[in-house]
């Protein structure tokens, strides 16, 4: 039996481990695609390319050239532009697709959060609360709206150096983090409020925050896309080998 051509949209913790699982599977012949954000990307096992396909037109084009015959969506729950142009792309070529959507963080007792519903609106929702000393652990390029909030000094943690950065101190390190260590940093820089995007997944931020009884501006995931979700690791394993 002719093997499954799989495309694999990653560039999250999950993706990396549904590559290294599908490597060497018989049934399976695995490309993983990374849009190339960072500069020093961790590659995934077996086939993979990187960069954007060039919109939903390129996906298109890619996925005939390749001769995908399944697309399984397992990019983070806030690429919600790639969801979109796979789910377009796909339905135009009416090929399954799949989205691999890591259950959302929730609050438990002794969390304080503030929940907000984008970007844009945790900025506003910053400028007329107390805070003073933020940790700020949003995406290099989500910076903007914060940068001119000189009343305030920000710990901003990424990946890869941010184009603009809020006042205050810079930090580049990449995860997975631990809760003890989370909650000495935040003590060492006196912080009060944490920002972080509702991303779901290993939380140690969010322990050490509860911990120390520090606010969190949450902003909520955007609606995820139509057709199948797959909350598990195991789930998408099965359905990106399956019949
Ligand atoms: P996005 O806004 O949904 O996508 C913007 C464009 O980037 C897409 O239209 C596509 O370009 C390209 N792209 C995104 N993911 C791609 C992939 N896996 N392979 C090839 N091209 C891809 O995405 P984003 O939020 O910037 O995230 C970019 C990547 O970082 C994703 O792979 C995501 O899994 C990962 N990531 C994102 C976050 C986050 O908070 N957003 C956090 C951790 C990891 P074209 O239109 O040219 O095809």
């Amino acid at each position: 039996m002719a093997r499954r051509r799989l495309l694999l949209l990653g560039g999250t913790a999950e993706a990396y481990r549904l590559a290294r699982e599908l490597e060497h599977d018989p049934r399976v012949d695995c490309l993983s695609s990374l849009a190339g954000r960072t500069a020093d990307p961790a590659l995934p096992a077996g086939r993979y390319r990187i960069g954007g396909f060039g919109g939903v037109a390129g996906l298109v084009d890619f996925l005939r050239q390749e001769g995908i015959d399944r697309v399984l969506d397992a990019t983070h729950p806030f690429a919600a532009q790639m969801a979109r142009h796979a789910a377009e792309a796909c339905a135009a070529l009416t090929i399954p697709r799949a989205k691999l959507w890591r259950p959302a963080w929730v609050p438990t007792p002794g969390d304080r959060w503030l929940p907000v519903p984008s970007i844009p609106a945790a900025a506003d929702f910053l400028r007329t609360h107390p805070a003073k000393r933020i940790f700020m652990t949003l995406g290099r390029k989500e910076l903007a709206p914060f940068i001119d909030m000189t009343d305030k000094w920000f710990l901003t943690r990424t990946v890869d150096p941010p184009p603009a950065l809020p006042p205050g101190q810079l930090i580049l390190a990449r995860g997975p983090f631990q809760p003890e260590a989370e909650k000495r940093l935040m003590q060492a820089n006196g912080i009060d409020l944490l920002v972080t995007k509702n991303s779901g997944g290993a939380a140690a931020k969010l322990a050490a925050a509860a911990e120390l009884h520090i606010p969190v501006l949450m902003v909520e995931r955007p609606a995820p896309p139509e057709g199948p979700l797959l909350a598990a690791i195991s789930d998408a394993l099965a359905w990106a080998r399956g019949a």
